[in-house]
């Protein structure tokens, strides 16, 4: 059961919804978030929820047996958006693209990339600063100080930042050079940093587990919201099988799961996806007709010469027909009015 309360419920009636919620055998939990107040409902067979639903203080009640309830579609059956300042949105209405190297390499480099996306009204760049590499001898990211020049271009183009975080620690400092904290595959059940982000008012690009279930991913993004985020955006990968042909298998199915379970937006990273930079196009065209709301997609001047994952990196000549096809692709599945 999920109660939703007045934002600004005094704390006896909230007292007084407790002690009947213990009287008839539930354990609530107290979730605050930007927008709202929620009372989390657990440890019983659901009630008659009439009764708890006329209580003063409560707003709206729902039955929600998904063990993940705030992220749940079972109360809120509309899709959440995602809204910055000036006006910006992540949403079902619009296609979001976001590009970028995989690591921010040097200021050219963001400079050229941040005139593309203008060129091609992309409005959001990519870009890790802190790399999560298979090996400590790897191109391991910039820091922050790459991270200050990136943000800079960016803004001064209206484009927003989003970059990785891999640890609590990094969270501060990168705080007023991001506009979206990504949270990487092997980062994805990392509860201290997402307790952590939960806390902060800046939307959560997280990704799945490379070996992650639907059910943990969703867990993932209930630690988020249960912390007092409610800005989440859920980004299908790629993941682990025995298929070694490519460098993760693209679980295309989960994207209607996802969007059947959850009314959080939903992300496709067809880069990491698949990993072979031939494939991106066609697989990030096929998450549009699955149902995605936006796609992440690795893009350098010259891939060949990429710090990492040049691979699977687009150049630009590549990454503007992929854009042109992935808007086109959008209208066409507006017109069928699928997902
Ligand atoms: C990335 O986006 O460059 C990255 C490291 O992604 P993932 O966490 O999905 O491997
Ligand atoms: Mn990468």
């Amino acid at each position: 059961m999920l109660i939703q309360l007045e934002k600004s419920i005094p704390a006896q009636m909230l007292d007084n919804i407790y002690k009947e919620l213990n009287h008839y055998g539930f354990k609530p939990s107290l979730v605050e978030t930007l927008q709202a107040k929620y009372l989390i409902c657990n440890g019983k067979k659901e009630a008659d929820i009439r009764h708890f639903g006329n209580l003063p203080g409560v707003l709206d009640i729902h039955i929600v047996e998904d063990a993940n309830k705030l992220v749940s579609r079972q109360w809120k059956v509309q899709d959440t958006r995602i809204l910055f300042d000036d006006g910006t949105k992540i949403s079902r209405d619009d296609l979001t693209i976001v590009m970028g190297p995989c690591s921010v390499e040097n200021e050219e480099q963001v400079v050229k990339t941040v005139e593309f996306l203008k060129e091609n009204n992309v409005k959001f760049m990519r870009g890790g600063i802190f790399k999560p590499r298979s090996s400590p001898y790897s191109f391991r990211g910039l820091g922050i100080e790459g991270l200050k020049f990136f943000s800079a271009h960016c803004r001064a183009n209206g484009i927003k930042v989003v970059s990785e975080v891999m640890q609590v620690s990094q969270i501060e400092p990168m705080y007023e050079y991001v506009d979206v904290f990504q949270v990487g595959t092997r980062n994805s059940q990392n509860y201290n940093l997402l307790d952590e982000l939960g806390k902060t008012d800046k939307p959560v690009l997280l990704k799945r587990g490379m070996s992650g279930t639907l059910q943990e991913f969703l867990a993932s993004a209930e630690y988020i919201f249960a912390n007092g985020n409610e800005k989440i955006i859920l980004c299908e990968r790629g993941i682990r099988t025995f298929e070694k042909a490519y460098r993760n298998t693209m679980d295309l199915n989960a994207i209607p799961y996802l969007r059947d379970k959850s009314h959080l937006p939903i992300f496709s990273d067809p880069s990491h996806g698949v990993g072979i930079r031939n494939y991106v196009e066609p697989m990030a065209l096929a998450s549009i007709m699955a149902g995605a709301d936006g796609v992440l997609i690795e893009i350098h001047e010259c891939p060949p010469k990429a710090f990492s994952d040049g691979d699977q990196t687009l150049d630009f000549y590549q990454a503007r027909r992929t854009i042109r096809r992935l808007r086109e692709t959008m209208e066409f599945r507006k017109k069928l009015m699928v997902q």
